[in-house]
């Protein structure tokens, strides 16, 4: 693709060009702004060099040499890459009259690309940063063959459709408003926050029930307590800070120091242990406006987050429990998941003695389950090594979710202890662990893997009523009654509309269910059910349509598109 928008544009310049999970993108300054056109005349050009199999030599020269090599092309990115990197030797790619630096491995020749597809162009700063100048990305894909890559471009289809974004605004979710109130703060509209409550009702439930004790931390605390904890030192570029009376105070990015604080405020004994603190906690984070996305990256967000204090030796089944907590959790809204082990990154606190004895105890959890990961290094928190546990939605695509954290160092930063059976004081384990993650990030990863069409026990309304006419509002009324005393989530579409107007309005909205009612239903005491994933159900009494969406709100029965019924 370089090659093709060098021919095509001789003074466009070459910044950087990596392969990408789906693909492969590339940066160019140029000041032409392209356009759809252009990327099918560039797309054009590419087919034109692959029938003509050019081969790619690989040369490798010093640093120095590639360098002039670079300037002597006006190659100003790469002279600035090379600068940048530690190699004596760097490896470049040629093919034709066109060079470029690359670390390969590459394909042979030109001849070797059987199917590809350029995607997208965006704008995309130098080195990601908004002081730098604004680059042309060029997104694109490549198969071995056309049916994969018709699959993939199939399956980016289906995902422009269940962008989050898109359904947040369709379904009437949540916004975030950038110009009024800043980028990255998001509000919850009435049907997000049933959407979000359905979930915590059910994760403090289920909290409870595996010895988990709830705690409410604030929002603000001095800068000495994250002085403390190395968060001041360590993570000051994410932290907002502010002050009144000559006080510095720190806007909360995490929950552990608060956390640690109520676990201190006792004597503690091996008899009390683990202590297993839960909290809905809300954090702020500074991050660049550019990452920004959806519900995914954002600045404000709740983390269903938990500190779990433990002795050395409860450790291993601790981190078990949690993994299968989390499990369970995945399996109650659908997906699928995989593992990676993150290990110590550039910037950590405390002995490596420590990040050894926390990495290793992950490790055995993870290998005593039989559980397959792989290694992330330098992927983990500045206070301990983790696991990530990513998500597989409906059709296939990873999201971040449950991440578990064991961590030596911050009960010694804090001097926590226990009394142990000998009587002694002795320093507990600390596990860090959310089982869903943000509640942001993870109701955006629920939008797009339900498509927006939830499954009963989440939807924002579970039941429309629908009235054919005004002589059957009462009867609507009473039912809307008796829904909302079972504490189901129930509307009345009492507007003076035809019938299908609002069947299809409801089926819009992706409401699971509608009840209609008309003069046959009040007669026969009953009504008509239309399910979303169902169609039409027919006549059926109240009382029977009640039982069955109890027990399908209780079993939490989700349907998935790809799938099939599941539950
Ligand atoms: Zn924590």
């Amino acid at each position: 693709m370089a090659m093709a928008v060098k021919e095509l544009y001789p003074e466009a310049k070459l910044a950087i060009g990596p392969s990408i999970d789906d693909g492969f993108y590339y940066d160019f300054d140029l000041k032409k702004t392209l356009t759809e056109e252009d990327l099918t005349e560039i797309a054009s050009k590419m087919s034109e060099l692959i029938s003509k199999n050019i081969h790619f030599e690989r040369i490798e020269l010093s640093k120095d040499e590639a360098i002039k090599l670079m300037e002597k092309n006006g190659e100003k990115f790469k002279v600035e890459i090379l600068h940048e990197i530690s190699d004596k030797t760097v490896s470049l790619y040629k093919n034709g009259d066109f060079i470029d630096l690359c670390r390969g491995p590459h394909v042979g020749s030109t001849g070797e690309i059987k199917a590809f597809k350029l995607l997208s162009v965006a704008g995309a700063y130098w080195k990601g940063n908004e002081e730098y100048p604004m680059l042309q990305r060029i997104y694109g894909t490549a198969f071995f063959s056309d049916e994969e890559l018709t699959t993939h471009i199939t399956r980016l289809e289906e995902a422009i459709k269940r962008d989050h974004r898109k359904l947040g605004r369709e379904l009437d979710l949540f916004n975030i408003y950038n110009d009024e109130a800043g980028a990255g703060f998001v509000y919850y509209h009435p049907k997000g926050t049933a959407l979000r409550f359905a979930i915590e009702d059910f994760l403090r439930k289920e909290h409870i029930k595996r010895g988990y004790q709830q705690v409410i931390t604030p929002n603000l605390a001095k800068i000495n307590l994250w002085k403390q904890s190395g968060h001041a030192e360590n993570y000051a570029e994410n932290m907002y800070f502010l002050e009144k009376d000559k006080e510095q105070l720190v806007v909360k990015p995490m929950n552990c120091p608060g956390h640690i604080l109520i676990y201190k405020n006792k004597l503690r004994s091996y008899r009390d242990l683990p202590i297993r603190f839960f909290e809905l906690g809300t954090v702020y984070r500074y991050e660049r406006s550019g990452v920004l996305h959806g519900l995914l990256r954002v600045r404000g967000f709740t983390q269903d987050d938990a500190h779990i204090f433990c002795t050395p030796a409860q450790l291993t089944e601790e981190i078990n429990k949690v993994f299968q907590f989390a499990s369970d959790m995945m399996k109650t809204f659908g997906f699928e998941f995989e593992c990676d082990l993150s290990t110590r990154p550039e910037k950590y606190i405390g002995s490596e003695e420590n990040w050894e004895m926390a990495t290793s105890a992950l490790k055995n959890a993870l290998d005593s389950r039989g559980q397959k990961y792989e290694i992330d290094e330098g992927a983990g928190v500045f206070y301990g090594p983790k696991i990530d546990i990513k998500l597989k939605d409906a059709i296939g695509r990873l999201w971040q979710g449950p991440t578990i954290q064991v961590d030596f160092n911050l009960p010694e930063r804090f001097d926590l202890h226990y009394i142990g059976e000998d009587g002694a004081k002795h320093r507990p384990v600390m596990i860090h662990r959310v089982v869903l993650g943000s509640m942001e990030r993870f109701i955006g990863a629920l939008i797009e893997h339900y498509a927006g069409s939830f499954p009963v026990w989440l939807a924002p309304i579970q039941v429309m009523i629908i009235p054919i006419s005004d002589r059957h509002l009462d009867t609507a009324r009473e039912l809307g009654e008796k829904l909302i005393e079972e504490s189901i989530r129930t509307e009345i579409d009492s507007r003076r509309e035809k019938i299908n107007l609002k069947i299809r309005d409801a089926q819009i909205q992706k409401i699971p269910y509608m009840a209609i009612i008309g003069d046959k239903e009040i007669e026969s005491g009953t009504v008509s059910i239309r399910s979303c994933k169902k169609g039409d159900m027919g006549k059926i009494k109240v009382d029977a349509f009640l039982d069955s969406l109890r027990l399908e709100i209780k079993n939490r029965v989700y349907y998935n598109d790809n799938k099939g019924r599941d539950s």
